[in-house]
């Protein structure tokens, strides 16, 4: 496999290139990157290659730059790529996104792989997506296992800018349309890789609210306060330049992808190239040229071991834009030794990994075919590959501010422990687990705040001859008592309905809310009967005395709790081990 590049700067010289290739007797495909936006210039390149190769398949689209052999090309680049072997063809497929959806499109895909022998690789051009194209990458999960998928979003020289185009053999030049591209052959080998550079800094951030390719928080906070806040990045026209230094990581079906903020918006949002579902977990990351640099270098060894025989390149417009326009394929140099390559700077990349099909931003695709088994060379990654050179000053930077961001969250999570324990022990009583007296005296006055509406009922209750229980059997036995009530008391707050409370040594208050005096004496009755029955490590069973009382229309806080120590009183006096109403 190999390629002829043309490139094209009149209709003259490019028909005399053109018939140059006449006498090859190859299966062979041309592609077509072409800068500009015009469809009549597309018309004239692709008429031209119809005329003299009306067997043979042409496919393309508008770029933001192309790239041969790992560097800038002319305006119009064509290439063609000549197959060795005799079963080694190309297949190309045209969609019209504005009359298929992506289901249906995704369906025929499907089916044509399958009607396809031997198809290794399926290349994608996709015009800007009007739409998340997350359905039409979940739409290809079902293509065989080991089917490479790649490609490019079409861009024009603006990226700002949702002018674009794609165009085949098998359709229009189209503004909203997808090309698709089966390379199939016995003897067809694909590798392909995606690379980022990009590292990440800092800490983990949770989409919060985010609606398409909008997201509104991170962590609750307006996400370009963020940006804002701790990147000092303003609102102005360099947000998307500035931003694209700290685009958002994220994975996604087990793979890290970029989304670049490109916008921040009026409400404190930010429009970033991608959609983002709510519940995911972002970081944002740093690009460091030496770092991107020394990534790239790993990267790449795998394809130096595959030994392709060509390199399809989609490069991110942002990635050219990040570099400068004055050298921007330089980070791709550490591929230009491994084979003949040719792409373009793209608005978006994909790429298969696993079985997941992924639409990536500000990433680097390679694809890498050969026609037969050339055995890999296996060249071990130098030190440099390896990383082990001097790591930049701003890698090492980062590292020191996930280090201390890590630590500080820990100290945080460790200080919100204490916080709610701290919270806890001020309403909750130590030995017993119920409410302390504060609080229960508390829970009763908000329920007094709406007594007109609601009655309520208290039960007060106290263990009969308990200093007996301390003097015979000891002060411990005596704690023993108190929690066997406290845990029959918490027994009947399984709802909101009741609280129980430690009012004081071996005395206790219940609350019973929405509860009229009868039903009160029920639940009395029941503790005390329950009190009765319970079984201590020395001591005989105790017996406890109950009050009662139910809201009365003025009733304060002094005047109820008077009430119910009064009928508590009451049965203590006349015997014990009873419930008395007032
Ligand atoms: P009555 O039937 O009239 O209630 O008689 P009583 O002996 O229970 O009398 P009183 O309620 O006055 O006595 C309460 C005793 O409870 C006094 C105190 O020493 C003891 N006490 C208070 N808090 C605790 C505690 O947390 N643990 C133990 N073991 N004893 C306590
Ligand atoms: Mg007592
Ligand atoms: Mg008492």
């Amino acid at each position: 496999m190999r390629q002829v590049k043309i490139d094209f700067a009149d209709v003259i010289s490019f028909e005399k290139d053109l018939k140059k290739l006449k006498q090859l007797k190859n299966n062979k495909i041309f592609q077509i990157y072409s800068k500009g936006i015009n469809p009549d210039e597309i018309l004239q390149v692709c008429g031209k290659i119809s005329e003299v190769f009306p067997d043979d398949i042409y496919f393309g689209c508008s770029t933001a730059g192309n790239i041969v052999d790992c560097q800038m090309s002319g305006k119009t680049t064509v290439v063609c790529t000549l197959f060795e072997k005799q079963d080694t063809r190309a297949y190309v497929f045209q969609y019209d996104l504005y009359e298929q959806d992506s289901d249906s499109i995704t369906a025929d895909i499907l089916k044509k792989e399958k009607q396809t022998p031997n198809v290794k690789a399926i290349e994608l051009y996709f015009t800007i997506p009007k739409k998340s194209t997350t359905p039409f990458c979940n739409g290809l999960k079902g293509i065989s296992k080991g089917v490479h998928i790649f490609g490019g979003v079409s861009c024009s020289d603006d990226i700002s800018s949702d002018q674009c185009l794609v165009f085949s053999k098998n359709g229009k030049i189209s503004d909203n349309g997808v090309v698709v591209v089966f390379y199939s052959g016995e003897q067809l080998y694909i590798e392909s890789i995606n690379t980022i550079g990009w590292k990440p800094l800092w800490r983990d951030f949770h989409v919060t609210k985010s609606s398409g390719c909008v997201i509104y928080e991170l962590d609750n906070i307006p996400a370009f306060d963020i940006y804002h806040k701790y990147l000092n990045i303003n609102n102005d026209e360099n947000f998307f330049y500035n931003a694209l230094e700290f685009p958002l990581l994220y994975e996604h079906n087990g793979t890290t992808c970029l989304r670049t903020p490109v916008s921040s918006n009026k409400d404190g949002s930010i429009t970033v190239t991608s959609d983002i579902d709510v519940g995911s977990t972002v970081r944002i990351s740093y690009g460091d040229p030496q770092t991107i640099l020394q990534s790239i270098e790993q990267d790449s060894h795998k394809m130096l071991n595959f030994q392709p025989d060509i390199m399809h390149i989609f490069s991110c417009a942002a990635r050219k834009t990040f570099w400068g326009s004055a050298e921007p394929t330089y980070e791709i140099y550490p591929f230009k030794n491994i084979s003949p390559s040719c792409g373009f700077f793209s608005h978006g990349e994909f790429m298969r990994n696993g079985e997941n099909l992924n639409q990536h931003n500000v990433t680097l695709v390679v694809a890498g075919m050969k026609e037969g088994e050339k055995i890999a060379k296996n060249i071990p990654p130098t030190e440099k590959m390896q990383g082990i050179s001097k790591k930049p000053l701003v890698s090492r930077l980062a590292n020191f501010i996930s280090a201390t961001s890590l630590e500080l969250e820990e100290i945080n999570k460790k200080l919100e422990h204490v916080n709610q324990q701290l919270t806890q022990a001020a309403v909750i009583d130590g030995m017993t687990g119920l409410y302390n007296r504060k609080e229960i005296q508390f829970q009763i006055e908000q329920e007094i705040k709406i007594m007109n509406t609601r009655e309520f009922s208290l039960i007060m209750l106290d263990i009969d001859n308990f200093k007996q229980v301390n003097d015979v059997y000891g002060h411990q036995e005596g704690d023993t008592v108190i929690i066997s009530l406290a845990d029959i008391l918490k027994s009947f707050c399984f709802d909101k309905k009741i609280s129980a409370g430690r009012w004081g040594g071996e005395e206790f208050m219940l609350l019973l809310r929405n509860t009229a005096c009868s039903e009160a004496l029920e639940v009395a009755e029941s503790v005390r009967k329950l009190f009765g029955l319970a079984v201590f490590p020395n001591a005989k069973p105790q017996t406890i005395s109950l009050g009662i009382t139910e809201s009365k229309g003025r009733d304060t806080i002094d005047s109820l709790c008077t009430r119910v120590d009064l009928a508590l009183y009451e049965a203590k006096r006349t015997g014990k081990n009873k419930a008395v109403t007032l």
